[in-house]
């Protein structure tokens, strides 16, 4: 499962800058696109290459290193990678002949040699578990030789590198915690570029969290492609637990369970986790939701599709009638949950009836927000190999119209919920649209922007909330909240 950080593909990805060494003496540029395990990652890989001589740059003319962390999920994630390595490739020519240009991520795991060999544009190929590898590989390529490695690891979790955080705002911070997937959905290609699911050693996570609220971080969120999977029993891979044994069963340490550990370790900080699936997820996790004032009430629970025979056909192991019973059960157990969807319009063979179910499933949620998109077809997977990708261009596009329509009424229903109500509102930033105004977010998710006054960036607030668009409160602070 993922949840893509929303960025135009047509634009530039996030460029990474981390602090310097004065030791430091070679110049990496690294960008980042597709979902928050990428960026993530590309902490991660900072990390490696700053014991390497490396500080970041942003300057793609200075860069003695160009790495690109990529996103397969749709074709034009892959396009925009495409013309980004194009553009790397015309500065080297002509301002920066000693650059080195390397992949990274779920397009190198995807295309592996293939980038070497037949678009010739880059000299290194990384998949997301060989980033330990890279002082060798850029040895490699140092002595002139193109290098690769992408082979998937049944252990690698990164848990015992301290990410170096990168354009920061110091307040909220991404920690994985789970590796992979093996849901096998047909659509998607994390099985094959992030390989089966593995969950990392739940004390090198709190040691994580406890290193960034000493410096001074408010917000985590766990990260994992399906998060309500995580299960630490030692180590090894998710599906070899029923080898485990009886001591390793007995002391496993589930989702919920690591929920748990992290809101009591840091009691001030708030808690996040994405991504969710329908089928994974337990009731447990919601409970323990309930129980931590820290933990916020929020979840990403991503359906697809709100038709039966189009959900068998995405491999997703639950029926409509049990999302609802799912749904019915998180709003029991936490009645002001916020709730947001992954939705995809134009599955192969789907009828006008089957996306008409979709949108009467959104009526009966009526998500917070979603992120929605057009069916693509991804080479490699079941869907890509069996299914023929036969919904025209335009009635795919119609019906991703009408499900983001009814999603935009369905925001601004839940924003207006709020107005006149008092809400606790974590500081992050200056409102994009007015420099006198914080922006920050409930523990819905939900971004509310408020006159600056005295507060600072990371204060949490009381904020009354006057006004909604859709997607935005509006709002007065009333004073500082008891969490600071
Ligand atoms: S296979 Fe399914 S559950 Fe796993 S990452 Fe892909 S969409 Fe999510």
């Amino acid at each position: 499962m993922y949840m893509e950080k929303i960025i135009d593909e047509n634009k530039q990805g996030e460029n990474l800058i981390l602090e310097h060494k004065e030791s430091n003496s070679r110049k990496l540029f690294i960008e980042s696109y597709g979902c928050q395990m990428n960026f993530s990652d590309s902490e991660i890989v900072a990390s490696i290459l700053s014991e390497e001589g490396f500080n970041t740059t942003k300057s793609l003319e200075d860069a003695d290193l160009v790495l690109v962390n990529t996103c397969s999920i749709r074709d034009k994630a892959e396009q925009t990678v495409r013309k980004r390595l194009e553009k790397y490739n015309a500065v080297k020519r002509s301002k920066n002949p000693k650059m080195k240009i390397g992949v990274l991520g779920c397009m190198a795991e995807r295309l592996k040699s293939k980038f070497l060999e037949e678009e010739k544009m880059v000299d290194l190929v990384v998949g997301p578990d060989a980033y330990k590898d890279l002082p060798n590989l850029i040895s490699e390529v140092d002595d002139g030789r193109n290098a690769i490695n992408v082979i998937l690891s049944k252990e690698e979790t990164y848990g015992d590198i301290a990410p170096v955080r990168l354009n920061s705002n110091g307040v909220t911070a991404f920690v994985s915690i789970t590796r992979g997937c093996d849901n096998m959905c047909t659509f998607c290609v994390v099985p094959f570029t992030r390989g089966r699911e593995r969950s990392r050693e739940p004390q090198s996570i709190i040691e994580e969290i406890n290193d960034l609220a000493s410096k001074g971080f408010k917000e985590v969120t766990l990260l994992g492609q399906n998060v309500d999977s995580y299960l630490w029993y030692g180590g090894g891979l998710k599906k070899d637990f029923k080898k485990a044994t009886d001591m390793q069963k007995a002391t496993a340490v589930n989702f919920a369970m690591l929920l748990d550990m992290c809101a009591k370790a840091q009691p001030k900080m708030r808690f996040r986790f994405s991504t969710s699936n329908p089928q994974d997820m337990t009731l447990d996790v919601i409970e323990t939701m309930a129980k931590h004032r820290n933990i916020c009430n929020y979840v990403h629970l991503p359906v697809q599709s709100g038709n039966n025979r189009i959900l068998k056909a995405m491999n997703r192991l639950h029926t409509r009638e049990e999302y609802f019973e799912l749904i019915d059960n998180i709003r029991r157990i936490i009645p002001d949950i916020a709730i947001s969807q992954d939705m995809i319009a134009g599955f192969p063979t789907e009828t006008e009836e089957e996306h008409q179910d979709t949108l009467s499933l959104m009526d009966y949620v009526k998500y917070d927000f979603g992120f929605m998109f057009a069916y693509s077809e991804r080479p490699g997977t079941l869907a890509g190999r069996r299914m023929e990708d036969d919904i025209p261009v335009d009635v795919k596009q119609r019906r991703l119209n009408e499900i983001q329509a009814l999603q935009r009424e369905h925001s601004h229903y839940r924003t207006k919920q709020n107005v006149g109500k008092v809400q606790e509102i974590l500081i992050e930033k200056s409102s994009k649209k007015s420099d006198a105004h914080w922006s920050g977010r409930n523990s819905q998710n939900t971004v509310a922007v408020f006159p600056k006054e005295h507060y600072k960036v990371g204060d949490f607030v009381n904020v009354k909330i006057t006004d909604c668009t859709s997607a935005t409160l509006i709002g007065e602070a009333v004073g500082y909240s008891d969490n600071n």
